[in-house]
């Protein structure tokens, strides 16, 4: 975990932190089409007016890469100004990477920021091109609590893993070591005993020989559980994962192909699968989850088709037609991002359960389904 955390965010030489990495060795899907952005700009709307359409409103994402996602939500606020008119609308973007926290500041406010050290929870803040405020910050502890979309679109899968081995004697800790063989060559050994981690991030039922867990991932569940709990909101998490069957997945991409962990750290994104079951489990029965759902599903559920149909309809040439089917099939093509992607949401448990039997009578109206999870039905 110690040895993924400085490779990727090292102040000095991380990749996050030095190369940016988004688009230059992997891409991703709001990088790809404009499509998942709109579909989370009306999913978070529509959970919003679900909730009585609350005063005011943060969007808050994590890791927000060239910021080309939260472009996207907050075109379609624009588009449904007339219905937003009321509501105190801020944009919340943590962010560790100077960097990609430049990139941005250039997509979302045309570069007009300022950097903020008086205040001292927002590094840099700026107002967006369409005219809400936008807060840069370094962890989600930072960010002012209140009623709040966390969005994080591949971004837990970039958090350190620990890696641990059943043996004989016990779980122990896959650590990384120099090679005393090739001393500017890395190796992975396992630690000679149980180590803090072993002892405390395996769960007693454990059935798997090879795991990996990520416990910075919990503890920002554990906080956005408590916060969804006592604000409101809700957390719309999509990354490539699994509900706790995988063993190994910590992998390493450069120009768009695999690359050795263990090789020129820094350089290279390292990242590994995330652990849906592992996340249900922080949330501590504190909120609702739901999902995960296959990425083709939520956005078939979000109405995607159609409003594909409306992009090809609208766009004059062949080539910009050709761009839309190509980017539809990346997102959608179960071989490609459909089936390996997912959709987890954390949501505060009234939301999904009728409160109590007496209030529930004042309210005539059954509560409206989570949008996405389900089939959308037109009426
Ligand atoms: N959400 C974007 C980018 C994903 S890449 C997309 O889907 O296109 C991961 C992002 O998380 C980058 O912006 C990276 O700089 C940021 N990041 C990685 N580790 C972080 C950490 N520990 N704290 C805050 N941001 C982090």
């Amino acid at each position: 975990a110690e040895y993924m955390r400085e490779a990727l965010t090292n102040p000095g030489q991380g990749y996050y932190t030095r190369r940016g990495g988004v688009g230059g060795d992997f891409v991703t899907a709001p990088e790809v089409s404009q499509l998942p952005g709109e579909v989370i700009g009306l999913w978070c709307l529509s959970e919003w007016m679900a909730a009585g359409r609350p005063a005011a409103m943060q969007l808050v994402e994590l890791g927000p890469g060239t910021g080309a996602l939260t472009d996207d939500i907050l075109r379609v606020f624009k588009q449904l100004a007339s219905l937003l008119s009321k509501c105190d609308l801020s944009i919340h973007l943590v962010e560790v990477s100077p960097k990609l926290s430049e990139t941005q500041a250039q997509m979302l406010t045309g570069g007009k920021v300022q950097s903020n050290p008086e205040d001292e929870a927002a590094y840099m803040k700026g107002i967006s091109k369409t005219g809400i405020p936008v807060y840069w910050y370094r962890g989600i502890q930072d960010v002012p609590q209140g009623y709040s979309f966390y969005i994080a679109h591949e971004f837990l899968d970039a958090l350190p893993i620990h890696k641990f081995q059943r043996t004989e004697k016990g779980w122990r800790e896959v650590l990384v070591d120099i090679d005393p063989e090739a001393p500017d060559q890395l190796r992975f050994v396992l630690s000679p005993s149980s180590t803090p981690a072993t002892e405390n991030f395996i769960q007693p039922e454990e059935t798997r020989d090879h795991v990996e867990v990520c416990p910075e991932a919990g503890v920002l569940i554990q906080r956005l559980a408590s916060r969804i709990e006592k604000d409101g909101g809700a957390a719309l998490i999509a990354d490539y994962g699994h509900d706790g069957t995988k063993t190994d997945t910590f992998r390493g991409f450069r120009n768009h192909k695999l690359h050795d962990v263990l090789k020129a750290p820094g350089t290279a994104d390292l990242t590994a699968d995330v652990d849906f079951s592992y996340l249900r489990k922080m949330a501590q029965g504190k909120i609702a989850t739901l999902g995960p759902i296959k990425q083709r599903e939520f956005l078939k559920n979000m109405g995607v088709d159609l409003r594909m149909q409306v992009l090809l309809q609208n766009s004059r040439d062949s080539a910009t037609r050709e761009q839309l089917l190509h980017s539809y099939d990346m997102l959608m093509n179960p071989k490609k991002m459909g089936d390996r992607f997912h959709f987890f949401a954390l949501l505060p448990h009234h939301r999904l359960t009728p409160p109590h039997k007496e209030h529930n009578l004042q309210s005539k109206s059954p509560l409206p389904p989570v949008a996405g999870f389900g089939e959308l039905l037109l009426k």
